[in-house]
């Protein structure tokens, strides 16, 4: 069998290193791979930097079309690499594609870069827009083999900004990885664009990663992934003597506050929490790990046992890699061996009160995988204490019905702090890829709560401003210029038009 290289700026190389999976053999990438990459990469960003947009949604397209010419082959290995059935790695190609056509049309209509003019008589001529920041690492998620990782959202809404990108293949899938970085060299080629827009580099061990971040010609890093490994990232890269951004998506536990008439009324709900835990087989980071019920001791015995019935009927499904399979058996025996905990590896909940979980705030650490932590609360002040104790989080859900309105408003503040999406109904599973979608949170659900890692607004991390000052019409980008030539809406002297200025 061949060995499978690392892409280095359009060209497939080889190093004396290698490593071996069931699928292959694999070139380990070298520090002088890296080198090389980052080289590329930045002799190619002002020319990329400088294609229209239009030209960079063709890419795109482009992509769409190498990625489907490919599928079953991408399919095949994603099912042989992960434990996953191939109906899953059907939707999640389904949602990879979605999610490369929704950074097509943000950039066919071009209004993420921003255009503010400020332009009077008698004052300096200000004309500020967006522009990309240069190349970016990605490292993607071992739970989405293709939504978040290689042609992920971090890869295309880096290439959507005009960002350089280099990827680091995820140890549990190298070679989905690879066969996806031949879709992306494919239509690298066939855009005309430079080749050193991408680069695909693999090998075993942290080292790889370190020596991008470390990589002085870097300028961004986007991470999906565990605590330990995005934190190490995020220090390293502010340890730089230029530091840079690390958008790392780390753990949430998404805590589900149920206040008692929704408790006592709703009569789906047990049912809906138990099918979120337990949907793909928990290894979702939007999974809800807490379920924070307020209500009378009968309420909450009547909805413990809803809860129990639903977990007993759950089936074994696989999870991603034997590796995450290992780690969620000795996370959910170690709370077997601290409070009640019914079920196991296909569905488990365990069961406490907030006067317990209060005197044991590890339970809050995530477990990943098919598991819920149920606390019962009897005070509003206690459900209080415990958001208080929370660190940040993606999502944050306050579950009630009419009656309960006054509860969720006394709470709202306090989810505010907590978490970058708050949900009033529903399960926090399902992350719409839209322009209104926040998927980031405080720390440490993610290194910067200010940014989303779903949704087109993700391209606003690979961006920053630039104000032109007097600069004459000719000089400036086309967005800027007073034609608006590409008819994109400019904030102009405050005033939101598509006039010339
Ligand atoms: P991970 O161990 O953090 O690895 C993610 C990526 O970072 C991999 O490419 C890994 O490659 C690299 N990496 C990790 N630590 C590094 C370090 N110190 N220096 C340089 N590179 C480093 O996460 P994972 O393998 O994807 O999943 C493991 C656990 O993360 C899961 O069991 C789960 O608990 C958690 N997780 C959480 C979410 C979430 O959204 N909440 C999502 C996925 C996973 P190398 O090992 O090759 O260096």
């Amino acid at each position: 069998m061949s060995i499978i290289k690392n892409l280095i700026a359009g060209s497939w190389e080889e190093s004396a290193e290698t490593f071996i999976t069931p699928l292959g053999t694999f070139s380990s990438a070298t520090k002088v791979a890296v080198d090389r990459a980052l080289i590329a990469a930045k002799e190619s960003f002002q020319a990329f930097a400088e294609t229209t947009t239009q030209e960079r949604a063709n890419f795109l397209k482009d992509l769409i079309h190498c990625l489907a010419a490919n599928k079953d082959e991408i399919i095949a290995a994603y099912t042989a690499e992960s434990q996953l059935p191939a109906a899953r790695a059907d939707g999640e190609f389904g949602r990879t594609i979605g999610q490369i056509l929704r950074f097509v049309e943000l950039l066919e209509e071009g209004n993420y870069l921003q255009p503010i003019i400020e332009s009077k008589e008698g004052t300096a001529d200000l004309r500020k827009m967006n522009h990309p920041i240069g190349p970016i690492a990605v490292f993607g998620a071992s739970n989405f083999p293709l939504a978040f990782s290689t042609a992920g959202g971090d890869s295309i809404s880096a290439f959507a900004a005009g960002c350089p990108v280099i990827v680091k293949s995820h140890p549990y899938h190298p070679y989905t990885s690879f066969k996806v970085a031949s879709a992306i060299h494919q239509a690298v080629m066939n855009s005309g664009l430079p080749a050193g827009i991408f680069s695909h580099l693999q090998a075993e061990g942290h080292e790889l990663g370190q020596d991008l971040v470390l990589h002085p010609l870097l300028k961004g890093v986007g991470f999906t992934g565990s605590f330990k490994g995005g934190k190490a990232l995020y220090d390293m890269a502010q340890q730089r003597p230029e530091p840079i951004p690390v958008f790392a998506e780390m753990g949430s536990v998404n805590p589900m506050v149920i206040l008692p008439h929704a408790l006592a009324n709703k009569e789906d709900l047990a049912k809906q929490l138990v099918d979120s835990i337990t949907l793909g087989s928990g290894q979702f980071c939007t999974n809800p790990g807490l379920i924070i019920a307020l209500g009378s001791a009968h309420e909450r015995a009547v909805f413990e046992e809803a809860l129990i019935r639903c977990i007993q009927t759950k089936e074994k499904q696989p999870m991603v890699h034997q590796s995450i399979l290992t780690q969620f058996e000795s996370k959910l025996n170690q709370h077997q061996k601290e409070l009640k905990v019914v079920g196991g590896v296909p569905a488990a909940m365990g069961f406490t009160i907030a006067t317990a979980f209060l005197k044991n705030l590890h339970w809050a650490e995530e477990v990943f995988g098919p598991y819920s932590l149920f606390i019962g609360c009897e005070q509003l002040t206690e459900v209080e204490a415990i958001l208080n104790s929370l660190d940040g989080q993606l999502t944050l859900s306050l579950i009630g019905d009419d009656k309960d309105h006054k509860d969720v408003a006394r709470l709202l503040p306090l989810a505010q702090e907590k978490a970058g999406r708050i949900l009033f109904e529903g399960v926090p599973t399902g992350v719409a890829v839209t322009q209104a979608m926040m998927h980031g949170g405080p720390f440490p659900a993610s290194t910067d709560n200010r940014f989303s890692a779903v949704g087109t607004d993700a391209i606003f991390r690979w961006l920053r401003p630039i104000a032109y000052q007097d600069c004459p019409d000719a000089l400036l980008p086309p967005a800027l210029q007073k034609k608006n030539p590409l008819h994109l809406s400019r904030v102009v002297n405050g005033v939101l038009t598509k006039e010339s200025q």
